[in-house]
């Protein structure tokens, strides 16, 4: 065996450098996605690059999961297989210790509760930011990941999710080239002051910052994976009703503003909390989520009941119902799309406020002219890309064009590297399948000026 294809060569020749140490603090817990942006920092490659290689060094199976690409990147942190795709890429390429606790796992992992949703978009605590960079590396939580938390209850404010210069929001958990505490369109810095919560004066500052505080400290001490937390929900509503009510579950419902049907249905097992429910239960009688879950018993006489906020409790009641709509209204709109009228409308969802009709009823009721228009709509989108594409072709043609010119004037190499360069300056950020376009355009300039590329290269 030659010495560069020994074993121990191989390992070392793709083992990433390791971000710097975070505090030990369980509460704020780093997510993959943070991660792994960290790592490629430190080891100065960007994320995309990371991804192509982890795909490499992992197995087959599990290579699939791990991708930019398919709008899921939130789901990389979720504990599921996507992390485990993601975790034995790490484990290939880094050493890394204990990498489940960068997922909600301990969370997903309880049954008899509903789905732990996670936020599409990145969140984070700009003043947590700030304070990152005096003592760690900015990093984010994943507490912050979780649908459910709006608010640090460490600063007390409110999660951000916009950038402060550029104004771009929802960017996605992870991209191409992102950077740790960067915005990923502009480069501008997260961190800064935030919009404080007032917890004496308002109930749902209140309610916001007892959320988060109560994920955190599920977040530091997880219970147990095996546990019912379904029973163990029930357990603490019974036991809530029994000593603060006398027992009269219309009460209860009264008190979290809720329907009777409600509280019976959690009580008789008929659907598993959301991970709302728990949470406004828990904040209306002031029992920590931790001990909802296991359904302890000493909470219950500390307990005492506070309303929730309004903004809350109107989340609760079903949102207004959509009217019953006439078929031949519904066809008379269908026949405008399809004479051109409506130009802006490009979805079925775009459509369904003008009759106040849900596109699901839209299918249910006239299934076929729903599927007409709606090829009728896809066409208009097709269009409209197009037409999209077609204006950044000729102004990108137009740039690169004058780019070129400039070069030549300048005896300037005309590499298309620095032809992207010129053009990142001016706001474009490349694709792929365009890289062939400037490739012609320059080669078209210079044929111009009577040389060829190649000549131009080889001379440097
Ligand atoms: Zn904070
Ligand atoms: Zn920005």
């Amino acid at each position: 065996m030659g010495l560069l294809n020994h074993p121990s060569i191989l390992a070392t020749r793709c083992s990433l450098l390791p971000p710097a140490p975070l505090p030990e603090s369980q509460s704020c817990r780093e997510s993959i996605q943070s991660y792994v942006r960290r790592i490629c920092a430190k080891n100065q490659i960007h994320v995309s690059t990371f991804v192509s290689e982890a795909k490499s060094n992992t197995a087959a199976d599990l290579a699939n999961r791990i991708q930019l690409s398919n709008g899921c990147t939130h789901l990389i942190s979720k504990g599921g297989k996507t992390s485990a795709a993601w975790l034995s890429a790490l484990e290939a390429l880094t050493i890394v210790q204990s990498p489940w606790d960068m997922t909600t796992r301990d969370l997903t992992s309880l049954t008899g509760v509903g789905r732990l949703v996670l936020t599409r978009a990145r969140r984070w605590c700009p003043m947590c930011l700030e304070q990152d960079i005096l003592y760690f590396e900015p990093f984010e939580r994943l507490l912050w990941t979780i649908n459910e938390v709006h608010a640090c209850h460490i600063h007390r404010c409110l999660l951000t999710s916009r950038c402060p210069r550029c104004g771009k929001g929802d960017l996605l958990m992870l991209q191409g080239k992102d950077n740790p505490g960067q915005c990923v369109h502009c480069g501008a810095w997260l961190g800064g002051s935030a919009r404080l919560l007032d917890e004496d004066r308002d109930g749902l500052s209140k309610y916001l910052i007892w959320v988060a505080r109560s994920f955190a400290d599920l977040l530091a001490n997880p219970v147990a994976a095996t546990t019912d937390a379904g029973s163990g929900f029930r357990t603490t509503l019974q036991k809530i009703r029994d000593f603060h009510f006398q027992g009269v579950s219309a009460h209860l419902a009264l008190s979290l503003d809720r329907n009777k049907s409600v509280i019976a249905t959690w009580l008789s097992r008929g659907s598993a909390p959301s991970w709302q429910a728990m949470s406004t239960v828990s904040y209306a009688f002031h029992v920590p989520l931790q001990e909802m879950l296991t359904g302890s018993k000493d909470c219950i006489p500390v307990s005492f009941h506070r309303p929730l906020p309004l903004l809350v409790t109107s989340s609760h009641r079903p949102r207004r119902r959509p009217q019953r709509t006439d078929i031949p209204s519904l066809l008379k709109l269908f026949a405008r799309v399809h004479a051109g009228e409506l130009p802006h409308i490009q979805t079925l969802t775009a459509l369904s406020p003008i009759l106040n009709i849900s596109v699901r009823e839209m299918r249910r009721i006239a299934k076929n002219e729903t599927q007409a228009v709606a090829e009728v709509l896809s066409l208009r989108r097709k269009r409209a890309q197009e037409k999209k594409d077609l204006v950044r072709k000729n102004a990108l043609t137009f740039e690169a064009f004058r780019i070129v010119q400039s070069f030549y004037e300048l005896g300037r190499h005309p590499s298309r590297r620095a032809i992207e360069k010129e053009l990142r300056l001016l706001g474009y950020s490349m694709r792929r399948k365009e890289y062939e376009l400037i490739a012609q355009i320059r080669n078209e300039v210079l044929k111009g000026q009577g040389r060829t590329a190649a000549a131009y290269e080889h001379r440097g």
